[in-house]
């Protein structure tokens, strides 16, 4: 039989559970298994809340997937595309590149997304709880509204610190609820200026009853239960819109300076992109967890939703089912390679089981109920032995043995990187960014010049394909799009930059408009396909020498110490609406357009004024031996008709100027019109 390369998209419970499966079934020489997770290792989703209350600690709800799968190649990898005709996916590769990977069995196992934006204002103010980087942003939150209200000496603002929102009645919401609730009230004896009353625990639920997934009278336990810890429940109340201060209900509004959101959730992008039935964002497949229509293409867990042939319902979004789901795929796909028919899915529920804070839970298992502190201590024992290895669990059972002695960590980890917003000198030569780097900063010039350097497959070399100058920036297009630099920027004379860390940079250009209007079109401008579309252009403008199409200055040269008045008298004596200035005769120091001088006038300038003043000073400039497509690229980004030439960026000597219009003219001469235009071409240069 030939090896079978069977691909798992997802480590979550369904796919762990999958490449365990099959690993177990199938010999290594029957089958290539390879499983791609964003992250390297599987998060167990019903233990983040502990890890927000600092009942257990952030490293104890993860397990490294290359050490629970042994035998199962585990690429930490994002899936991009799923090819279903051609049985192949894109990803993308450790470099930020598209690569392509052929299977002969796929099992998508994405689970979902979190989506704030079912509420307005949710996404803007509330913290979600899907990953364990959630978990570790919000229980350094909840910590430091602690800090704040220790030290606040407002008592309105200190309760605002100390009030916390918690909206969705399912296992997340009551469990996150719980769990705060019982952080922050089990620690105030460290906290000498708070008082149990000045703390509020809110749970905004829209049914009229918590867990619905579990009877009524143990909902009716967790209720009162939760409500006598000092949980307030607000029940068949949706919440219409949060702010900065809380959320607004229909006809009220509760104040909190912390909102936690457990409700929305959408569907995984690489899910979205696939052209298959779905139902509300999940994956329809048949009986056998099949997408319709497909042989080899098979879906589990919450992506998925997969009719239960048990009692004829949709598979609720659980961790039990995405398990089975995944056991059962494997088995399926182990029954096609063997020729034999798959079966329907079919899950007989075993129990459920809460955490409701305060060492007590609820519970409902092989038919018994269950609450209390026996319940919480089948609640964990289950969930103990669920961990997928036996180093977790003495781990985990060590922690939370630990906890019901000795009090929470309180340690509030701050995860702010030291940001930099700084000055940086570059001799020429000096590489500022390298291609294929991740993007790390933003950088404005502020005297000096670079060069864009770009290697392709026809140029391994490297290629100058722009410059910049004083004012300009660069960075920008990495860091906006998370993706690799596309290009290096090397100094070409000596260089003195403004460089921004990238969250100071996300910051600002987030908040300010002119910055993120000239952002967008920098991109546009420099993507690189802009000459790639024009394959023609781009080789009469790299064989183009910028000799050919250089003219000399428009004369006279002005001196920097000419008054506004004298150079006024110069653009009425003359044509030209540009001059180089040069106090030498020889050296660029700048240069002044009509334009300039036009501002110049009417900011007030006196007409006694030195040139100096008000010229654009170490103006942008071609090198002599620069190539007509870096003149291209320049024009493009400095929006300028004319640029001036110098002999090489270390002399600055003046040599002359090209104009866009000349440019334009020769490469029309040189490049054939573009087939089906019937306008006359150019006469040959
Ligand atoms: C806070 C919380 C508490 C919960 N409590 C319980 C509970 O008590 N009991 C219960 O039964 N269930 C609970 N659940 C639900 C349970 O966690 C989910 O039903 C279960 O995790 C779904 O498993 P899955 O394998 O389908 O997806 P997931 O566990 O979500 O895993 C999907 C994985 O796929 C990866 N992925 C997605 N797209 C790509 C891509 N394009 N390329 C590569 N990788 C990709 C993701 O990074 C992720 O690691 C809880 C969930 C949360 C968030």
């Amino acid at each position: 039989m030939p090896k079978k390369r069977i691909v798992i998209i997802g480590g979550g419970f369904g796919g762990v559970k999958c490449a365990q499966t099959l690993s177990a079934r199938l010999r290594p020489g029957d089958a290539e298994l390879v499983l791609f997770n964003k992250e390297n290792h599987l998060v167990f989703s019903p233990l983040l809340a502990d890890a927000v209350g600092s009942s257990l600690s952030l490293d104890d709800v993860i397990v490294p997937l290359r050490q629970l799968l042994p035998g199962v190649q585990c690429r930490t990898e994002e899936v991009r595309n799923i090819d279903l005709a051609a049985g192949c996916l894109e990803y993308e590769g450790y470099d930020g590149q598209s690569r392509r990977l052929d299977y002969d069995h796929v099992v998508i196992a994405c689970g979902n997304v979190s989506n704030l934006n079912v509420v307005p204002g949710m996404a803007d103010h509330a913290f979600p709880l899907k990953t364990v980087g959630d978990a570790a942003v919000l229980r350094t939150h909840v910590l430091s509204q602690l800090e704040k209200a220790e030290v606040c000496d407002d008592p309105v603002k200190r309760r605002w610190f100390l009030s916390f929102v918690v909206v969705g009645g399912g296992y997340s919401g009551v469990e996150t609820a719980g769990e705060i609730n019982d952080l922050v009230r089990s620690s105030l004896r460290f906290y000498a200026n708070i008082r149990d009353e000045d703390v509020s625990v809110t749970l905004i639920h829209s049914r009229d009853q918590l867990l619905p997934e579990i009877s009524p009278s143990l909902r009716e336990f967790a209720r009162k239960k939760m409500e006598k810890a000092g949980v307030t429940m607000r029940l068949n109340t949706r919440v219409m819109l949060a702010t900065g201060e809380g959320v607004g209900l229909k006809d009220d509004f509760v104040h909190g300076g912390t909102i936690v959101c457990t409700i929305g959730s959408t569907t995984a992008p690489v899910v979205a992109r696939l052209d298959t039935p779905k139902d509300k964002g999940r994956l329809l497949t048949d009986p056998d967890m099949r997408l319709p229509g497909r042989t080899n293409a098979w879906a589990t867990g919450d992506c998925a939703n997969i009719i239960n042939a048990h009692d004829g319902q949709p598979s609720p979004p659980t961790g039990q089912f995405a398990e089975r789901q995944g056991r059962q795929g494997a088995d399926n796909i182990v029954r096609v390679i063997a020729g034999e028919p798959t079966r329907p899915f079919t899950f007989k529920v075993l129990g459920q089981l809460c955490s409701i804070g305060g060492h007590s839970a609820v519970a409902e298992m092989f038919g018994f109920k269950l609450s209390g502190f026996w319940a919480w201590f089948t609640w964990r024992g289950v969930y103990l032995f669920k961990l997928p290895s036996w180093s977790r669990r003495i781990q985990v059972g060590f922690d939370w043995a630990w906890l019901l002695v000795f009090p929470r960590d309180l340690s509030c980890i701050k995860t702010d990187v030291t940001d930099r917003v700084s000055h940086a000198h570059f001799e020429p030569g000096d590489y500022i960014i390298r291609q294929g780097e991740p993007p790390s900063g933003f950088y404005v010039i502020e005297t000096g010049e670079v060069e864009i350097v770009r290697t392709s497959p026809e140029k391994p070399a490297g290629e100058v394909i722009a410059t910049l100058g004083a004012g300009n920036f660069f960075g920008e297009g990495a860091l906006l799009n998370n993706h690799p630099r596309t290009a290096s920027v090397r100094a070409r004379t000596a260089l003195e930059v403004v460089t921004m860390g990238r969250n100071v940079f996300t910051t600002i250009s987030k908040s300010l408009a002119p910055l993120r209007t000239a952002l967008t079109a920098a991109i546009t401008r420099r993507s690189p396909s802009a000459w790639q579309e024009r394959p023609a252009v781009l080789a009469a403008l790299r064989e183009l020498p910028l000799a050919d199409i250089i003219e000399p200055a428009p004369t006279p040269l002005l001196s920097p110490t000419d008054s506004l008045y004298a150079v006024t008298c110069q653009f009425a004596r003359n044509p030209s609406d540009f001059f180089l200035v040069s106090g030498d005769g020889v050296k660029l120091e700048g240069l002044i357009t009509l334009t300039g001088l036009l501002r110049a006038q009417s900011d007030g300038v006196k007409p006694g004024t030195p040139l100096a003043d008000f010229m654009v000073k170490d103006p942008s400039s071609l090198a002599a031996t620069d190539t007509a497509l870096i003149a291209a690229s320049a024009f493009r980004e400095l929006n300028y008709k004319i640029l001036p030439v110098v002999a090489d960026k270390d002399s600055r000597r003046i040599v002359g100027v090209v104009r866009v219009r000349k440019l334009i003219t020769r490469i029309l001469q040189v490049v054939p019109p573009p087939t089906g235009l019937t306008v006359p071409p150019l006469p040959p240069a």
